[in-house]
């Protein structure tokens, strides 16, 4: 079984504490990338689960197993890191064939699976070349399949794609996303690159200050956050959060968002989740998650910045406690100074706990 269970999994270093009690559940066969800033904890983790680095407690399960004590050399991981590792004197064909080589596989099979993995990844027409004399990118490209070819039942991969640029990015999230569908290994994927997350990972589990903050699917980190860390960190640009002070009205439950002077109801379901709390909350919506008011009816803020990337726009609104961000498909014409009225789509509004950062759920 290539289940992976964390269970209460703590790490210390000294006095730090650089993992606080993380419980987590990853499948077999599951695509699981860790998420978060430098220093959240992310390497520490996945050195616990290669074997690199001893729990302080709790427990690292693979299936049924305790891996406690286990060498990594034992474990049945493939490991792949930010810095290639691979013998540079040697052709790509010897570094591909250097794994199933040291195992004793025959060279009718060792020839047969270089073959494969090389049209995998694309370094066929390369396979006698020798290693120094490849780029970056190419490398991180032979590691990835010098690891694969041993067809780990567990593969981590550490930051693989930081030192390569950003189109050959591109390309690797797909083709690492097909070489895991084709071998179906359970994937461990550290990256603070939330693009790499949510492009290849079935789940993904956000990390901040050595402590789990959400494991979901992209889709529900993303529509769901738990808390206002993953509304920020998710999305580029994040999620934008008002404080506001609930409050009732003629219109029902309002939110009194006071740096904007407007007071926009709530959904429904949102304010059945609020009546009861008490205090102050953060609205909060998504800056893609907006339309431009032709009726007049929304947030009026001057325009402070417009950046174009390519068709996608990003006009910066207002300024201080009551900025925002408002993400647009085309050119909407607006230029610094305007006034742009923005009016978040109702079923996107999400409303977090001003006290402790928690989302407060419709349903719950
Ligand atoms: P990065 O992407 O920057 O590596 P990360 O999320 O992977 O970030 P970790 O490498 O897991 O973070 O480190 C988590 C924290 O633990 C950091 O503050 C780091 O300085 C600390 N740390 C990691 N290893 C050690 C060690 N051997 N001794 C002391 N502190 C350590």
């Amino acid at each position: 079984m290539s289940a992976i269970h964390l269970k209460n999994l703590v790490k210390t270093f000294g006095d730090f504490t650089a993992l606080k009690t993380m419980d987590l559940d990853i499948a077999d066969g599951e695509f699981m990338a860790l998420l978060g800033p430098s220093g959240c904890g992310k390497s520490t983790t996945m050195n616990m689960i290669a074997g690199m680095e001893e729990p302080t407690s709790g427990k690292i399960l693979f299936g049924e197993r305790d891996m406690a004590g286990v060498p990594m050399g034992r474990r049945g991981v493939g490991f792949v890191f930010q810095n290639y590792a691979i013998f540079t004197h040697m052709t790509v064909r010897q570094n591909l064939a250097y794994g199933p080589r040291m195992r004793g596989a025959a060279r009718a099979e060792i020839d047969r699976r270089v073959g494969a993995i090389a049209e995998l990844l694309q370094l066929t027409p390369l396979l006698d070349r020798k290693a120094d004399r490849l780029s970056v990118n190419i490398l991180q490209r032979v590691a990835i399949g010098r690891s694969a070819i041993m067809e780990p039942a567990i593969f981590l991969l550490d930051e693989p794609l930081s030192n390569v640029d950003a189109a050959f990015r591109a390309v690797m999230r797909t083709e690492l996303k097909q070489l895991q569908r084709q071998f179906r290994q359970t994937m461990v994927y550290v990256t603070h690159d939330q693009l790499e997350a949510m492009t290849m990972a079935d789940r993904i589990a956000v990390m901040d200050h050595g402590v789990l903050q959400q494991v979901g699917t992209p889709l529900e980190v993303y529509n769901n956050p738990a808390n206002v860390f993953v509304a920020r960190f998710i999305g580029a640009p994040g999620m934008n959060l008002i404080k506001g002070r609930p409050s009732e009205s003629d219109r029902g439950l309002v939110v009194d968002l006071g740096a904007l002077g407007v007071s926009p109801p709530l959904p429904d379901d949102l304010a059945s989740a609020l009546r009861g709390a008490r205090g102050d909350v953060l609205y909060g919506f998504r800056p893609e998650q907006v339309a431009l008011a032709p009726d007049g009816r929304g947030l009026a803020l001057p325009v402070t910045f417009v950046e174009r990337i390519g068709a996608r726009t990003i006009v910066h609104l207002g300024e201080g406690e009551g900025a925002v961000k408002a993400v647009f498909d085309n050119d909407v014409g607006l230029a610094i100074g305007q006034t742009a009225i923005v009016a978040p789509e109702a079923a996107s509004v999400r409303l977090f706990d001003a006290s402790t950062g928690r989302a407060i759920r419709a349903g719950g």
